[in-house]
């Protein structure tokens, strides 16, 4: 079984490689804090967390990079418009920073709440001037840009591959119509490195650089930090499909400029939207869009919502009704009562927030065949509904013992999310004296650690220690599980 991708470059399913053995460098596009995410927005990171879940169960150290761009983001992706932070921060009476500051925790505490994990670096934008002004001169220094009405622009005629990634001919794009409504470009799909003031008078973050006092565009940021954090070139680039014909196309071209490497990222992974009625969801919309907390005031778990987004493949387009977030909620309680049961029955107290180290295969009694059914299902371009399907078979055949089927559903639920484990250590905690189970998990931590420092003398006193309180313990697929004898 190999874990297959579907490559936008390219267009076609290809089996993953990394480019080094055992590690994968990830980038995934962040958020612009100038507002609340909506739930489309939280798509494209739940994606980013099944890759990062799926990419840790087969083994792989994943560094996991996501920017913040809290500034050069105009309200169009083609230089058009207003920095979406200065409007946002104008409107509210705020500096951008506050405004940036503000929706940072908010994102957060979002993804948080929907079981996503956190990246290995968060990045923001403002951090990383410097290095951005390095990469232009690079670009600057290789030929690739031109400077006019104070502006300094990549010219995308330099670069024939530009386009590759949105299967844009270059043709085509020279004959295109002039949307961009800025007579300083030579063709409409150029795109700025770095404003001056020229732009907006009143552009609240300015920095000083060899092309005047001003701010970079906002694709630049992406290929600096990503470069600066996972190297030159990297394994994956993940966001959502509107990225593709512009952010990304230019982050190639500027990136490959910059390095004269190609290709600078090897796979890119675009997830389709999340649609209400017809349309796209627009986080500046009248009205603006659903946010999560949304959802949760309506009464909704956000588990509920992730329950949602996984019954859909990431790359077919997802239409949200509150009919079908009712489906998910029934669907997600049933399987809570079902693991409540049979916590219940088994006595299973899962360690929470075990890592999962890439496990060895097998190993899971009579779920093993269920485990590497749901694998292939990820296996096959990250099928969560396959995936989710895996984990209901599972959870109903009565056939084999509970404790496998338990033991199971919760190695299935580290990359699904969907909080089972918290829940069968909750039926478990039940009356039971919290302190006392938060020390014992405390110490098979320990123990855990000890183990994995190859420490086996500390491990087995931990464990006899533990015995001699009446704790027994379990070393197996889902962590070490631990019960009173
Ligand atoms: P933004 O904060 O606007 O830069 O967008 C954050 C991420 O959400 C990007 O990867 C977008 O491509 C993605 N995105 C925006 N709208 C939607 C949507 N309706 N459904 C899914 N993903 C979306
Ligand atoms: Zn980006």
């Amino acid at each position: 079984m190999a874990l297959t991708l579907f490559n936008t470059l390219g267009r076609e399913l290809q089996v993953f490689e990394s480019l080094f053995p055992g590690r994968v460098g990830f980038y995934g596009c962040g958020p612009t804090v100038y507002n609340y995410a909506h739930i489309g927005n939280l798509r494209a990171y739940a994606l980013h967390d099944i890759l990062v879940k799926t990419l840790t169960r087969r083994g792989y150290e994943v560094t996991y990079v996501m920017n913040i761009t809290d500034v050069g983001h105009l309200s169009g992706d083609n230089d058009s418009g207003q920095d979406k932070m200065v409007k946002s921060a104008e409107e509210r009476g705020k500096e951008v920073l506050e405004i940036a500051d503000f929706y940072t925790r908010a994102f957060f505490n979002d993804t948080e709440r929907l079981n996503i994990q956190r990246p290995t670096v968060v990045c923001k934008a403002t951090d990383h001037i410097e290095d951005m002004i390095n990469l232009i001169k690079k670009i600057e220094a290789r030929g690739f840009t031109y400077f006019t009405g104070g502006n300094l622009y990549f010219d995308i005629s330099r670069f024939p591959s530009y386009g590759d990634l949105a299967l844009l001919r270059m043709e085509e794009l020279r004959a295109g119509v002039r949307t961009g409504l800025d007579a300083n470009k030579r063709n409409p799909q150029d795109f700025v490195l770095w404003f001056t003031k020229s732009k907006f008078e009143n552009q609240a973050l300015v920095w000083d650089s060899p092309w005047g006092r001003g701010y970079p565009g906002w694709h630049i940021e992406c290929s600096a930090m990503s470069m600066k954090y996972l190297g030159d070139q990297f394994d994956i680039h993940a966001g959502g499909i509107d990225h593709i014909p512009i952010h990304h196309t230019n982050e190639i071209a500027q990136s490959e400029a910059a390095t004269g490497k190609h290709p600078w990222v090897r796979y890119w992974l675009h997830n389709e939207f999340l649609v209400m009625d017809k349309g796209k969801m627009s986080k500046s919309s009248e009205g603006g869009g659903l946010t999560l907390q949304s959802l949760v005031d309506s009464g909704y778990d956000p588990l509920d919502y992730r329950y949602f987004l996984l019954s859909g493949h990431y790359r077919s387009q997802l239409q949200f009704s509150f009919e079908a977030l009712d489906g998910a909620r029934n669907a997600r309680r049933s399987l809570l009562d079902r693991v409540r049961a049979l916590a219940d029955k088994t006595g299973i107290v899962p360690v929470l927030e075990e890592k999962t180290d890439g496990e060895e295969a097998g190993g899971y009694g009579k779920a093993d065949a269920y485990l590497e059914a749901f694998d292939a299902a990820l296996d096959e371009d990250l099928s969560t509904p396959k995936a989710l399907a895996g984990l209901w078979t599972l959870l109903r055949d009565g056939e084999i013992p509970p404790k496998a089927v338990l033991t199971g559903a919760l190695v299935m639920d580290r990359v699904l999310g969907l909080g089972l484990a918290k829940e069968a250590a909750g039926v478990w905690n039940r009356g039971e004296d919290l302190d006392f189970n938060r020390e014992i998990e405390g110490l098979v931590g320990e123990r855990w650690e000890a183990k994995k420092n190859k420490d086996f003398v500390k491990a087995d006193e931990i464990r006899d220690a533990l015995k001699k309180r009446g704790i027994l313990l379990e070393d197996g697929p889902a962590g070490t599980l631990w019960r009173r004898g």
